[in-house]
């Protein structure tokens, strides 16, 4: 899979837990292979797509402990992650740093995601 698009077509969303309908691996979690990375987590990918890189060392935990719920709401950082955050710089996965005039904001449930715009542009070009 290359784009959000294609992770939401995997998403059944409720009214709590956005429910993983693709792969499972053997500890319950959702699997994908994302960008040519098979086996990356699903709820890490939704996460980042969705909210902000997740800093390097960092673990998501499931707040609602269903391990197939990709849904950002549920999913928290580990302790210790606001002062990694400053630290690092915003950027997208592809390394573009982000900024109001790169950044194209819109909804998915009423929840408030975000893609690069760089990015965009690559993958349209492609
Ligand atoms: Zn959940
Ligand atoms: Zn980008």
């Amino acid at each position: 899979m290359k784009t959000l698009d294609e992770i939401l077509e995997r998403i059944e969303f409720t009214d709590s837990c956005w429910t993983w309908t693709a792969y499972r691996c053997r500890e319950g979690y959702g699997r994908l292979n994302w960008l040519g990375n098979p086996g990356k987590l699903a709820h890490r990918v939704v996460y980042e797509e969705c909210v902000e890189p997740i800093p390097a060392g960092l673990e998501l935990d499931h707040t609602c402990s269903v391990r197939h719920c990709v849904n950002p709401d549920h999913l928290e950082p580990v302790t210790g992650v606001e002062n990694i955050r400053r630290a690092v710089k915003e950027t997208c996965r592809r390394g573009h740093v982000r900024t109001e005039a790169n950044t194209y904001w819109f909804d998915i449930r009423g929840y408030r995601c975000r893609q690069c715009l760089d990015c965009r542009r690559i993958m349209r070009t492609r």
